[in-house]
């Protein structure tokens, strides 16, 4: 397998314009002294997600954002895959709360469609995608198992995080505190694959 490249130039942006996800990189990154900049403190765009898999969307987010600012840049799509739904809402869970965001609602969408199917399994995926200027990208994906609970529970993390119990948890994503969650969520699955291969030593 070709070697990765490493990553050594800071600062580095982080090109999402959600600020959940925002705060959970900034918070992985933080340890190997990556100063961190937000595609909203740049005035970056939104670029549309026209892409057919986490991966093509991350790398459509990450290449647009290293294009317009000539830094490095870090892109995370991810989404929530629930088995009995046939892996939706899948690259369309940011969209299935619609233009207000409201994950109450994409929660209750959720849990309706279920009906009474015993089958709640679902997962998180996480697709990073780490681009350069120069049109240079890695990509990295993680993924959690678990299942859905119904009352939500839980006002920490963000997006479907209430509703999700991850395998042999005792708490919903919703209710751990972020360093539990960062223990074993697919974004951080997905970073120390990025951590071994661009920044480990
Ligand atoms: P996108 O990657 O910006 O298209 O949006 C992904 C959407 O998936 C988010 O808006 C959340 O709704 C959901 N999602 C991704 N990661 C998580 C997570 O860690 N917890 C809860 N929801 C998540």
């Amino acid at each position: 397998m070709a070697m990765s490249r490493r990553l050594v130039e800071s600062p580095l942006v982080v090109a999402s314009h959600n600020a959940g996800k925002v705060r959970e990189i900034a918070e992985l990154i933080a340890p190997f002294g990556l100063e961190a900049r937000s595609a909203a403190s740049l005035d970056l765009p939104e670029p549309e997600e026209t892409g057919s898999s986490f991966v093509e969307n991350a790398l459509l987010k990450a290449h647009a954002a290293a294009r317009a600012t000539g830094l490095p840049a870090l892109a995370d799509d991810s989404g929530l895959a629930v088995s009995a739904l046939g892996g939706d809402p899948g690259i369309y869970s940011a969209r299935w709360a619609g233009p207000t965001k409201d994950f109450a609602l994409a929660m209750a969408t959720i849990n309706h469609l279920l009906g009474d199917n015993p089958d709640r399994s679902a997962h998180f995926v996480c697709a990073l995608a780490l681009a350069w200027p120069d049109g240079h990208a890695e990509t990295f994906e993680g993924r959690v198992d678990g299942v859905l609970v119904w009352p939500p529970r839980g006002d920490q993390g963000f997006g479907y995080d209430p509703m999700f119990l991850g395998e042999g948890a005792a708490e919903t994503f919703g209710e751990m505190d972020p360093a539990a969650k960062h223990a074993i969520s697919h974004r951080a699955r997905a970073f120390a694959l990025l951590v071994a291969a661009c920044l480990g030593d």
